[in-house]
C-alpha cells in the first residue's frame, strides 16, 4: 500500500513540477516577447523620422535631445520641449512656446 501512495505522491510532485516549469516558462517568454518589442520601439525611435538616419542623444541645458547625425534636425520627446522653454522663457523658443499654450 505504502508503494502505491508513493507513486501517486510522486506523479502528483511530477505534476506540480511541470506545471511549475511551464509557467515559467510561459512567464520567460512573455518577459522576452516584452523585451524585444521594446527594443524595437527603442530602435524605432532612435532613427529620424525624416531622413532615417540615426538620431545620436545630446543634452541641451541638462535636457536630454535627440539630434539626427543625418540633416541634423532636433527631435523631444513630450515634456522636453516644454523644459527646455521654461529653462528658457526669455528666447523666442519661450515666448513661442508661451503664447502658443
Ligand atoms: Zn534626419
Amino acid at each position: 500500500m505504502a508503494n502505491k501512495w508513493d507513486e501517486r505522491k510522486k506523479a502528483l510532485e511530477d505534476e506540480y513540477f511541470v506545471k511549475k516549469e511551464k509557467e515559467l516558462i510561459e512567464k520567460l517568454k512573455a518577459k522576452q516577447d516584452k523585451e524585444s518589442k521594446q527594443s524595437l520601439k527603442q530602435i524605432c525611435s532612435m532613427r529620424c523620422p525624416k531622413c532615417g538616419e540615426p538620431l545620436k542623444e545630446r543634452s541641451y541645458q541638462k535636457i536630454a535631445i535627440d539630434q539626427c547625425t543625418g540633416c541634423g534636425g532636433i527631435w523631444l520627446d513630450p515634456g522636453e520641449l516644454d523644459q527646455v522653454a521654461k529653462k528658457d522663457e526669455g528666447s523666442w523658443l519661450g515666448k513661442f512656446w508661451g503664447k502658443e499654450k
